[in-house]
């Protein structure tokens, strides 16, 4: 994909166009996931090199507040000096063990402890696995073969959960993914987001074949697109009626939009929910849980199978512990504080210039849409002026803010994130407004 790069923005990241060129000889696109490289937007992605709170510094030396936050891990903002006192603290006692350790134990109690309808967890190592974790047991455990998903709605690159996914799917505009077999994705509903209807009609036609239905538990990968209100709640009604498991993947939410991620703010039970991101410290830390009796289907307590060597590493589980610990009541309102200040200000810009815009929220995730009207499935999401996004990215980066490479992503804030860092991006958005209202496909 050909992107134009607005021209009257500087450019020159020498050093990272110079580590991008060594990465592309060596690496896929010279990226090790998709949406860093950059081709929605164009350009050159900028390598970093540290972060500190709300800021990173890229390769040529250049700071950025930080609105990507490792796409959601970062809440306490980069290198918290309890999170990383807590890693020093694991790491000088070794990396990985493959036996059971306390540190699995703590987290575990952590998730457990916070998250009523989980009443056993297991740990894995990133999203993806715990989403595919997720749907094998489902399946296990209903004995039916199909699952059903939400345009739109990303779940990892599980290869039978890649039908219209959201996220690098979605910024790419690929509407799937070859090396995924029919037979793999043929167990696949994929419906509009927000419309029970569809998912009645789908129970209908396929009936005491559905395992599941996954939903991203406030989605955040088609940009953000809040449930309807009632939507979660007939999902979950749904699949009860049905005996079908009802899944709630909050490895975005988790965490994140509040103590409890979004079943703290909608209060729907799932029967199984996926977590990661947030609950690692910015380690490769992810879990699956819920209802006691379909855990027990788990091996070795059960016949599902699933394991994983770095399973509950130490280092993760000691980073993971100690961010969820520091994220109290307080942690919350700060973040939450810090993300309606940034709302404002980003209409305010955007208003200003007569830019079409929906900012849509979630709890303290948010982001622009560049349209008139609501946002409410992954059709009326792709409908966006996406190219408005492009300018409006690339004059935010010049001028050292730096925002999700992509118009299908959330904006990710972090405690850290204090009135200078608030007042840089503040002074940014009226040139970025502008670039948006005068950016032309
Ligand atoms: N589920 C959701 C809702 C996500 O946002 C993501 C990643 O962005 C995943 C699953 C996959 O997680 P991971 O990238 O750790 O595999």
């Amino acid at each position: 994909m050909q992107v134009r790069i607005p021209v009257s923005f500087p450019y020159e990241a020498p050093v990272s166009q110079s580590l991008f060129e060594r990465a592309s000889a060596v690496t896929p696109g010279g990226v090790n996931s998709p949406v860093r490289a950059f081709r929605a937007v164009g350009g050159t992605p900028r390598f970093m090199v540290s972060g500190a709170g709300p800021y990173l510094t890229d390769a040529d030396g250049r700071e950025y507040v930080d609105l990507v936050c490792s796409w959601g891990p970062m809440i306490l903002g980069h290198s918290h000096p309890e999170v990383i006192a807590a890693v020093q603290e694991a790491v000088s006692r070794g990396t990985s063990f493959g036996t059971p350790g306390a540190g699995e134990v703590e987290l575990a109690e952590e998730i457990v402890a916070r998250i009523e309808p989980v009443e056993q967890v297991r740990l894995v190592s990133s999203g993806t696995e715990a989403t595919m974790s997720a749907i094998r047991l489902a399946r296990g455990f209903t004995g039916r073969p199909k699952v059903v998903k939400f345009a739109g709605c990303y779940h990892g690159h599980v290869d039978a959960l890649l039908a219209a996914a959201g996220s690098g799917v979605a910024t790419f505009g690929l509407p799937d993914t070859p090396g995924v077999t029919g037979a793999q994705a043929g167990d696949t509903i994929v419906l509009p987001y927000n419309d029970l209807e569809a998912v009645r009609a789908a129970f209908a036609a396929h009936p005491g074949e559905i395992a599941c239905v996954i939903t991203e538990a406030s989605p955040g990968n088609m940009g953000v697109v809040p449930p309807l209100p009632g939507f979660n709640q007939g999902l979950k009604d749904i699949c009860s009626d049905n005996g079908a498991l009802y899944i709630s993947d909050e490895v975005m939410t988790g965490f994140r939009v509040s103590k409890s991620g979004w079943y703290g703010i909608d209060g729907v039970r799932p029967d199984l929910m996926t977590f990661g991101k947030v609950m690692g410290g910015g380690f490769p830390a992810a879990a699956f849980g819920g209802r006691a009796d379909v855990m027990a289907h788990l091996a070795p307590a059960g016949p599902v199978y699933q394991a994983g060597t770095l399973s509950g590493n130490p280092i993760a589980t000691a980073a993971g512990v100690a961010q969820l610990r520091l994220l109290d009541d307080a942690a919350y309102e700060k973040v939450d504080a810090v993300s309606a200040d940034l709302r404002a200000l980003v209409t305010e810009a955007l208003a200003k210039e007569g830019v079409a815009h929906r900012l849509q929220v979630a709890g303290n995730m948010f982001s622009v849409f560049f349209t008139g009207a609501d946002v409410t499935n992954y059709d009326e999401a792709k409908a966006q002026e996406s190219f408005r996004f492009t300018a409006f990215f690339h004059s935010m980066l010049a001028q050292g803010v730096y925002l999700p490479p992509s118009a299908f992503e959330s904006w990710f804030v972090s405690t850290a994130h204090d009135t200078q860092a608030v007042e840089r991006i503040a002074a940014a958005l009226p040139a970025a407004a502008r670039a948006a209202a005068e950016a032309t496909e």
